[in-house]
């Protein structure tokens, strides 16, 4: 007998957020201009709707930013895609990322085998971050402080990611960075921001790029709980 009322997989979110819908992502980034296999293939393991609220879950694998609390968002799976991509091309081991906010990043990074580093200002985010992290199984190293002085006691990092913008690349940043490492950050102020790319010589020279247009929320100073 066929039950009269039948879930359909999209009304619990199953459908929304199942590998065939995972999968999909991966071929508009790769469409986007996304070539690193190793990138897209951590963007098809990890989760993002277990990284944004219940409610939000079926549009995790749409490529957009989405709420997180506290006026932060979750970045665009591209921007993610984008920033990871370039990250790697250093050939980094060891990373940090400022501004944790949901932990998506975090993880993305995690699953490529990095060894991770992550400050968030707001501690509320974190501790949310924190959880969902530990429940993938995920090692990411984290404080609950302003990433606008880095984690020295880290340092030097391979790579740095900044997922908030500033108007100028922050100098206490650049100084945690291990010859040939790259720091990769949004630029700008609200109306307009550059995804820039800045690696440390050997000579003690910096190389700077600019990657793409990009809109971040922006990097505060301070804590808050
Ligand atoms: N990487 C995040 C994107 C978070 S949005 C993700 O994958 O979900 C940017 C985050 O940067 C916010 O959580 C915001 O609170 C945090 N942030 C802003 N300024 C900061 C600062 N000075 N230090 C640390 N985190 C900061």
């Amino acid at each position: 007998m066929t039950p009269r009322l039948r879930l359909q997989p999209e009304a619990v979110g199953l459908g929304m957020t199942s590998q065939r819908v995972r999968d999909r992502l991966v071929e508009r980034l790769r469409e986007a201009g996304i070539t690193d296999e190793s990138v897209l293939n951590a963007i098809r393991t990890v989760p993002r709707h277990l990284f944004v609220d219940e409610a939000l879950a079926t549009r995790a694998y749409e490529d957009t930013a989405l709420p997180i609390g506290h006026s932060q968002t979750i970045s665009q799976p591209w921007v993610v895609a984008r920033m990871t991509e370039a990250l790697l091309q250093g050939g980094p081991k060891k990373v940090l990322e400022i501004g944790t906010g949901s932990g998506y990043q975090a993880a993305v990074l995690a699953a490529l085998g990095l060894e991770v580093y992550t400050v968030e200002r707001i501690g509320d985010l974190l501790r949310q971050a924190r959880k969902r992290l530990r429940q993938l199984g995920m090692n990411v190293r984290s404080k609950h402080d302003d990433g606008r002085i880095g984690w020295p006691e880290h340092a030097p990092y391979d790579g740095i990611l900044v997922t908030a913008a500033a108007p100028a690349l922050v100098e206490a940043l650049v100084q945690q960075l291990a010859v040939g490492g790259s720091l990769i950050a949004p630029v700008g102020g609200a109306s307009s921001q550059s995804l820039v790319k800045l690696t440390r010589r050997a000579d003690g020279g910096v190389d700077e790029t600019v990657l793409a247009p990009v809109v971040f929320v922006p990097l505060l100073s301070g804590t808050l709980d």
